[in-house]
């Protein structure tokens, strides 16, 4: 309405210019992701701290994965967690789970209002309810609102919803679909009460980002891609790193050695292959973090990288630092 009146008030142009302005404001939200931790398998490393991601979507923030350090990144953003209401964890590996403890612990500890909802594979709720379990020794002497008041039980702070493949969940305008992907073998997800790994969608309105989460090649990952704004990947420099165990553990076992193999090349996902399903998914950027290369700085992988990708997709390729942020700009 406000526009249509714009295009015929001729003489006020200056005026209309920022009544439009507002009006896109209004009809375009916020749509960011932010890496807080870019490090990629479960070795510390001095440059990037353990994976973590921040998602902002309209007024909806929440984690996607928390590994060590996330509360730590967050600050250093001049972040806390009072906006954060839901935390999507894609797998159960330490390196996604290991901050976890301090976002729910300091978060019930600062008495913030509302309940954090952490979404995640079967299994999550067995892993809250422990670090639930841990704060009971602090719950007890009251310090959730502060010494010697009482405090609200910091079962309440959370809520668990366990997701499995195609499930879908919303908050407000975002709308957020789950898939099973290739990080986990057979060995493991023939298993009745099996873990499985997640990758995740987050669609607002027509944009939307896709997070990989720890995956090798995978159909479901790909199909949950199709025409994502932006793809946020893992990714793995296959060959240094298995000339670098060879080179570090020549005791090794060559049985133990192809075990090893196999799982890095087929439950990680290589630049020839991530490009490929890039361009067949026809994403329109490509974000790398998770990076499992060799303990070496990235700028001995960055060109591997770039030229794997480089075979079939074309568009834009960021190469994430811990703290960066990325806007789906408005259509
Ligand atoms: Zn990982
Ligand atoms: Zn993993």
């Amino acid at each position: 309405m406000a526009i249509k009146a714009c295009v015929s008030a001729a003489l006020a142009a200056l005026a209309c210019l920022s009544a439009q302005q507002a009006a896109a404001a209004e009809t375009c939200p916020p749509l960011r992701w932010m890496t807080l931790g870019t490090a990629g398998g479960p070795v510390p490393t001095p440059d990037r701290s353990e994976p973590a991601n921040l998602l902002t979507a309209d007024d909806f923030s929440a984690l996607v994965d928390a590994g060590d350090g996330t509360v730590v990144q967050l600050a250093r953003r001049g972040l806390d967690l009072t906006r954060i209401s839901a935390v999507f964890i894609s797998h159960h590996h330490m390196d996604h789970t290991g901050g976890l403890p301090a976002v729910i612990g300091l978060r019930w500890m600062n008495n913030m209002p509302g309940q954090l909802t952490i979404y995640g594979p079967p299994g999550t709720r067995e892993i809250v309810d422990g670090i639930i379990a841990t704060m009971g020794p602090q719950s007890r002497v009251g310090f959730g609102l502060g010494l010697g008041q009482k405090s609200t039980p910091p079962s309440d702070s959370v809520r668990v919803v366990e997701m499995r493949s195609g499930d879908q969940v919303s908050s407000g305008n975002v709308k957020i679909t789950a898939v099973e992907n290739s990080h986990y073998d057979e060995s493991v997800s023939g298993k009745a009460d099996r873990a499985i790994s997640l990758s995740y969608r987050f669609q607002l309105g027509s944009r939307s980002i896709t997070y990989s989460g720890d995956t090798g090649p995978s159909a479901a990952f790909e199909k949950l891609a199709t025409g994502t704004d932006l793809l946020v990947s893992e990714v793995i420099d296959l060959d240094p790193i298995l000339a670098s165990i060879r080179k570090t553990r020549p005791d090794m076992p060559e049985a133990v050695f192809q075990s090893m193999s196999k799982h890095l090349s087929t439950h990680h996902i290589t630049p020839v292959d991530l490009g490929s399903l890039a361009a067949k998914a026809n994403v329109s950027r490509l974000v790398l973090t998770h990076f499992a290369i060799p303990p070496a700085p990235l700028t001995n992988s960055e060109a591997r990288l770039r030229e794997g990708i480089s075979r079939s997709y074309s568009g834009p390729v960021d190469l994430a630092i811990d703290l960066q942020s990325f806007d789906v700009a408005c259509k």
